[in-house]
């Protein structure tokens, strides 16, 4: 359940039967939450300052958002700003399958599940591959289509058929011959980077591999203050998350289509 206090602070709390929840403003009983409507607003009880009047929270079912700000994490999860983006970037649908590597604290595989998903995660580190699927079942129960497997991908993808690849990894050129052999055709190959320089290398990998409609991209979200004598966009924003980079699986091509495409690159117009 997500709890909000007056100032807009939220807190992310997993009710259970006679548990309290404990705020520096008083205490919630989970008791005194479960029954209540979504939407409704409920009172602490007095905390250890005597002399206030006791908080109130507003109580709603977190979204997903909410959930991957809040979850515990192992690795940086992928804001909600650029999941969003991601899910329209690499056209994610249900019955699609889904190639997820890292899958770090499984924020993706969320939101690709959430969308209707099929996927299997890849993740080197096997706490982390826990903590993604402890994560994953917390928010959407035990019948979820989502497998991780503590691995490499640089050392290869076994099957193929895959609609989808999502790479949020530091080195994903490492994958493009990989992505070429277990995507689908026209499959997307959908990467995640912090640096333009690891995305240059990669575009630079995806030129000379059997992909097309290679486009890179950034999201930014400028928040804003509304108040009746002051409406402009907020002092803070989050400047840099990371660069989206999507590609499409060529089929059947025998190397015309790459070699007048790198012709025309060099061209002057
Ligand atoms: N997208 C995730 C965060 C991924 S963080 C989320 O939204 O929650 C990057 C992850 O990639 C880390 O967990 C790291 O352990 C994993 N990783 C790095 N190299 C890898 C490799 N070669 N194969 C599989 N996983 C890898």
């Amino acid at each position: 359940m997500l709890l909000v206090d007056r100032r807009g602070r939220r807190y992310l709390v997993r009710l259970r039967q006679h548990a309290t929840f404990q705020t520096h403003a008083g205490a919630v009983e989970h008791d005194a939450v479960i029954g209540q409507l979504e939407g409704s607003v409920i009172r602490a009880s007095r905390g250890g300052d005597a002399t206030r009047s006791p908080r109130r929270f507003l109580v709603f079912r977190p979204t997903l958002a909410d959930v991957v700000l809040k979850m515990p994490r192992g690795a940086q999860v992928i804001y909600p700003k650029d999941l969003a983006a991601i899910l329209l970037a690499a056209d994610l649908h249900p019955g699609a399958r889904v190639l997820e590597a890292g899958v770090g604290s499984g924020a993706l595989s969320m939101a690709a599940l959430r969308a209707g998903c099929s996927v299997t995660g890849y993740e080197i580190r096997a706490d982390f591959a826990d903590r993604a699927i402890a994560n994953v079942h917390e928010m959407f129960g035990d019948d979820v289509d989502f497998t991780v497997e503590a691995r490499d991908i640089y050392e290869g993808i076994d099957g193929s058929g895959f609609d989808r690849i999502l790479l949020d990894l530091p080195e994903p050129w490492r994958v493009v011959d990989h992505a070429a052999r277990a995507l689908v055709g026209g499959g997307i190959f959908l990467a995640y980077l912090p640096t333009i320089n690891q995305t240059s290398a990669l575009r630079d990998r995806l030129a000379h591999a059997p992909f097309a409609c290679a486009e890179t991209f950034e999201v930014l979200r400028r928040t804003w203050h509304l108040d009746r004598r002051s409406v402009r966009p907020d002092h803070r924003m989050v400047a840099h998350t990371g660069f989206i980079t999507t590609a499409r699986l060529l089929v059947g091509d025998d190397g015309t289509w790459l070699e007048t495409e790198a012709d025309g690159a060099e061209r002057p117009d």
